[in-house]
């Protein structure tokens, strides 16, 4: 009976990322759109630059989010989709932020990624390495900026992965133009990875990890 309980128990514990802990339940991974709503959320938060992103930049992340959460909802995910400025911590199995660069002179940007911890340096070469199947731009080395390794929102969140996704500079006509029909294909990817790492975090993070109980699993979102 208690060998029974105590399997029970380590089953629980290993069936996913957001029964980590109570906390977790409620979402599985936070949507975030780069800018937006503001300026309009901006008089809330006074201690954050109210930066309103390049041009067109808060009209392609929504829509971007919005196909993001639709995709996921209909796997199943639980998605907390917010925009720039949100109140709360969240515990969840994964995050992202989306945005698109500005450059200037133009064209000397193009997609990167931004994180906190080292520990995230492997699921960001995994978006990469997905994300250059269909983008034809170049990369910029992950975290080349402040604002990507220390990106506001990480404070808000505790999760597994927490990304910046630039897709791309916005400022430069070439990848504006490749951009602008491609949309939905960038969505669907960033809707497939993140599927991939919350339902299968075994296959994306160490393996080691795979069959990890209570006590690993904590020590990830402390
Ligand atoms: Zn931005």
């Amino acid at each position: 009976m208690l060998r029974g309980f105590l399997i029970a128990l380590v089953c629980a514990a290993t069936a996913g990322p957001s029964r980590v802990n109570a906390d977790a339940s409620r979402y599985d991974v936070l949507v975030s759109a780069g800018h937006e709503g503001r300026p309009a959320s901006c008089a809330a938060f006074p201690a954050r630059p109210c930066n309103l992103g390049a041009a067109g930049e808060r009209t392609w992340t929504p829509l971007v989010a919005e196909r993001v959460t639709a995709d996921l909802r209909a796997r199943g995910l639980r998605v907390l989709r917010e925009p720039a400025d949100f109140t709360g911590t969240y515990d969840v199995a994964a995050a992202v932020f989306i945005h698109f660069d500005g450059a200037r002179p133009a064209c000397t940007s193009g997609a990167s990624i931004g994180y906190h911890r080292s520990a995230e340096r492997a699921v960001a070469a995994q978006w990469r390495a997905r994300y250059r199947r269909l983008f034809p731009f170049r990369f910029m080395p992950d975290d080349f900026t402040a604002g990507l390794r220390d990106y506001y929102a990480f404070k808000q969140v505790r999760a597994r992965a927490a990304l910046v996704l630039e897709l791309g500079e916005i400022t430069c006509p070439a990848q504006r133009a490749w951009l602008a029909p491609h949309l939905r294909d960038v969505a669907d990817t960033i809707a497939a990875f993140l599927a991939r790492i919350v339902v299968a975090p075994g296959k994306t993070f160490a393996v080691t990890r795979k069959h990890s109980g209570q006590q690993t699993n904590s020590k990830e979102f402390s």
